[in-house]
Formats: C-alpha cells, structure tokens, sequence
C-alpha cells in the first residue's frame, strides 16, 4: 500500500479532507489534476457566502457551527485570512419556505439575530429596495470566505503534516484491488485501503451512474460597478441572500472598492455542462440581460451590466442537497458530490467528515440528510 487513504481531487472538499486526514496522523496521497488554488473548478471566483441562519433547513446548522470553527482554525495554522465576517442580510417573503427555514434555525439553535422592521431595513441598508411582503433577517455569523486561498492553505498546512499532494495529476481509473483500492493516473497506478473521491462537477467522468441525481451546471458570477463604492464597502454592506418570486440571488460588498459582486441562485436546464473542462467562460448576453434585471430591481446604486462576469460549475442534486456516500459494492470509496452551489461554507466540515469515515467509519457530524441512500433505488448499494 502507498498510503492509508488517497483523495482523489483537490479543491473545496478534498483539500479539507486532506488537511482532516493528515492532521490525525494518517499517510495521506492526494491528486489534483490541475494545481493547489486553481479556479477551474466549483471553488473558482474570489469570494463564497458563509452563514449559520441556513434557509436550506435548520439540519445544517450543526455543521455550519461547527464549519465556523473549522474554518479559525485553519486560519489560526495557516496564518490567512480566509473568512471575514460582515453579517449576512436574509431577504424574502413571510410565507416562503426561506424565511420559515430561518426561523426554525434560530429557534432551534438559539442563534444570535436580528429581525429588522422595513424601516429600520431601509434606514441601516439603504442599498437594499424591499418589498412589503419582506422579512429581513440579520445574522451577525455571516460574511465572506476566500476560496482560492482556502484550498491552497488547506493543503499546504496537509503536506506540512505529511501528505503528498500530487498535481498536475489526473486520475483517470479507480477501480478494486485486494484489500483496497487502486488509482491509475499518468505518472502511475497507487494503492491504499480506501479512497475518497471529491472532485466536483468532474464526477461523472469517474462515475457515471450519479448522472441519475445530479448533473454539472454553470453558475453565472457578475461584478457590477457600484454608482458609490463607499456604500458597499465591507463595513456598511453585509452578504446577502434574497430570495423572491422574480429573483435568488447572493451578493458581497465591495472588496476591491469597486466592484459588488452577485451570483445567481437558480439553475437551468440550459445551464448543463456536459463537460466541465469545456464550460465557456463567455456569458451569452440574454444571460446578462437576467443577472441584470434581478440586481438592478432589488438594488439601489448599482449600474449595469456588468463590469465583470465569468462562469463556473458545480454538481447540482436532484434535490439541492449533497450525496455522501460508498457508491459501489466492493469498492471501498466514498464519494462527496454534489454541493448544488451551496457547497464551499461547509467544505471544512467536510473535511472532518471525511476523515471520521475513514477512520471510524461514522461521524458524529448530522449527515443524514445527505446520505447517498435517500435516493430509494440506492438499497443495493455499500461497500
Ligand atoms: C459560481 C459559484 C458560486 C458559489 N457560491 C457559493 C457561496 O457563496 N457559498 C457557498 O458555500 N458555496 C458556493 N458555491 C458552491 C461551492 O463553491 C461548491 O459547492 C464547492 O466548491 C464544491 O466543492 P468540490 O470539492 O465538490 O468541487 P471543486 O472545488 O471543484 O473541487 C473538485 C476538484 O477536483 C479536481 N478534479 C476533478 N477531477 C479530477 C481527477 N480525475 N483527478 C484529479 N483531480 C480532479 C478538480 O480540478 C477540482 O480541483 C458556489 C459555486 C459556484 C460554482
């Protein structure tokens, strides 16, 4: 055996995993086809959302809780900065299932909040237009993280504890071998009791048959220039989640004193990438036309269209929420997939559970709800 564990991609799940692994002692070879930091992949585009007050269900919470820590403490090892808090606006409708999902999150988990009148709404964010029917929801445990930097801390700080980190190293088979599994990429073939798979919108070429509960999707990230960049500054302009009939959408404050940048919630048909290696990074203009209209309606200050705009992709599941879990019988490799565009805040959680399974076999982190079983016709499935 070459290793007691080999990860097999390297950016937003597999990095942590590596750092997990590496940090309790275990020998760990991990591949990234491209290198350390890239933004090829679903972690590319500066900045990611982190927030504890979750609307995708209170049933995050606890690894949100404990992502936060996470994330401190590779900041603390690794001596960067990686997450910024600015609180986080939470914008929508009474009745939605948003703002019902927040509620319970706070409820459950006593997290620290604010609920804000619309008065007081527009006379602290002024940046924000809101609608009667709003609630706005204040969570002072939100801000920004800074991906790029973050996969890269994260597997320097694993190779200071050991691991390998191999790339330019593209894993082209992972198949079964006695008493564990073995990988094959262009410089060779390496063994190790079990692996863990983490590579992104990339999982269909290794694994075709989760075509059946997600599939990979572009995302649309544009900058748009602020009339006043003053007024989006980090200081007066919290991360946002708005979430109405006509809009999803995210947005940062200004971290380069000019630019506010947004991303688009919602997904396509016509966003499917077939490959991600092909994904353009040109934006057609009737897709500019759309990320335009929600920022400029529900946005003071901003003129569009973009100044900036680029496209990334993640896996998105069938039901938004990830697959964990052994795939095939037999082979002993735990798949992370399908983060559905929510996926890089909870990354350093991840990483903890990914090392549990492999040495425990469990973790104490809640990950039912995105067990790999939920799909019905899974049953035949384990390994
Ligand atoms: C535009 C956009 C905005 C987003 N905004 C947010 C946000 O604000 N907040 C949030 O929490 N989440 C957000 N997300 C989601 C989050 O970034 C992703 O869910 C997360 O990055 C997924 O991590 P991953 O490890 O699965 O994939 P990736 O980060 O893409 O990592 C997969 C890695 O595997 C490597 N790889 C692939 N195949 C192979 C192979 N065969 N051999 C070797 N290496 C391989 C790839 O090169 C890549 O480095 C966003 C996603 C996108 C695309």
């Amino acid at each position: 055996m070459d290793a007691d564990v080999l990860v097999v991609g390297c950016g937003a799940m597999g990095s942590q995993a590596a750092w997990q692994l590496a940090s309790r002692g275990r020998s760990v070879i991990a591949f990234e086809q491209f290198y350390p930091g890239h933004d090829r992949g679903a972690s590319g585009g500066d900045t990611r959302i982190f927030r504890t007050i979750y609307g995708e269900g209170p049933q995050y919470v606890p690894l949100l809780l404990e992502a936060q820590r996470r994330w401190r403490e590779l900041e603390e090892i690794s001596k960067e900065v990686l997450l910024t808090l600015t609180g986080g606006l939470m914008i929508g409708p009474e009745n939605s299932e948003f703002i019902r999902n927040l509620r319970a999150c706070v409820q459950e988990y006593q997290l620290p909040h604010e609920v804000l009148g619309l008065d007081e709404a527009r006379r602290r964010f002024p940046q924000h237009r809101y609608l009667e029917s709003d609630v706005v929801i204040l969570d002072p445990q939100a801000g920004y993280l800074r991906p790029e930097r973050a996969n890269r801390a994260a597997l320097r700080v694993a190779a200071q504890l050991g691991a390998t980190i191999k790339f330019p190293s593209e894993v082209t088979s992972i198949t079964a071998t006695k008493g564990g599994v073995e990988v094959t990429t262009d410089d060779g073939r390496y063994r190790a009791p079990q692996a863990i798979v983490t590579v992104g919108p990339w999982i269909l070429r290794l694994f075709p048959e989760y075509g059946r509960y997600l599939s990979p999707r572009r995302l649309i990230q544009p900058w748009f220039l602020a009339d006043n960049p003053e007024a989006f500054a980090p200081a007066r302009f919290p991360i946002f989640c708005r979430r109405e009939e006509d809009a999803n959408f995210s947005g940062f404050p200004s971290i380069d004193g000019g630019m506010v940048k947004t991303g688009t919630n919602d997904t396509y048909e016509s966003d499917s990438v077939l490959d991600p290696d092909h994904l353009s990074r040109v934006t057609p203009l009737a897709d500019l036309d759309r990320v335009t209209a929600q920022v400029t309606t529900y946005l003071n200050g901003i003129s569009g269209p973009p100044a900036r705009v680029t496209n990334y992709a993640d896996a998105y599941t069938t039901d938004l929420h990830s697959i964990l879990g052994w795939p095939r019988a037999g082979l002993p490799v735990y798949v992370m997939a399908g983060y559905s565009g929510h996926g890089f805040k909870l990354a350093s959680a991840m990483g903890v559970v990914a090392a549990d399974i492999m040495i425990d076999g469990t973790s104490s982190l809640p990950i039912k709800h995105l067990s790999l079983e939920r799909f019905s016709d899974q049953s035949s499935l384990g390994g």
